[in-house]
């Protein structure tokens, strides 16, 4: 493991909020007291997601389903199926592109651009810091996103699973 790996002293929170651009759907996750920031913290480069977001990048990170609630109607989300029993959630109203989430396991791929913002400049490392997987890099854009990942963090996987390649 790299030096930087390691490194742990960076703000985290205990709570964050975040929504939709219309603000028809605002949620909260509460994170566990041992949530780990860097393993949870993602990002993926698959063609599904780039669609689904509109960006080169999804920026992810993994919460427990358990500590995430709405804090406002769910009228306007919407549950789109790219791949069965994986959820990417929207606002019909405003498209925001705020989760993905694989049905089989107990936790839900966070967009992070969808936090709030005085939490992304807050604890925007605690969040977005790609210390854990990295996944279809394969499909990265040379001199844009191949820079976009802090080499010296994290793992790089070529697809979503399979071999690491740094
Ligand atoms: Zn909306
Ligand atoms: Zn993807």
């Amino acid at each position: 493991m790299s030096e930087s790996a390691s490194v742990d002293n960076f703000p985290k929170p205990t709570s964050i909020t975040g929504g939709c651009l219309c603000g028809s759907i605002r949620y909260q996750v509460d994170f566990p007291k041992d949530h780990d920031f860097l393993k949870a913290s993602g990002s993926c480069q698959c063609t599904q997601c780039r669609r689904n977001t509109g960006a080169l990048i999804f920026v992810a990170h993994t919460a427990p389903l358990n500590g995430f609630k709405y804090l406002t109607s769910t009228e306007t989300l919407k549950k789109y199926y790219a791949t069965p029993g994986i959820q990417r959630a929207f606002c019909t109203n405003c498209g925001s592109f705020l989760y993905w989430r694989d049905e089989s396991s107990d936790g839900i791929d966070i967009a992070v651009g969808c936090v709030d913002p005085e939490f992304l400049s807050e604890f925007g490392f605690a969040l977005a810091n790609s210390s854990g997987h990295n996944v279809w890099c394969e499909n990265e854009i040379k001199g844009v996103t191949d820079h976009f990942l802090n080499k010296e963090r994290g793992i790089k996987w070529s697809q979503n699973s399979g071999s690491a390649k740094m």
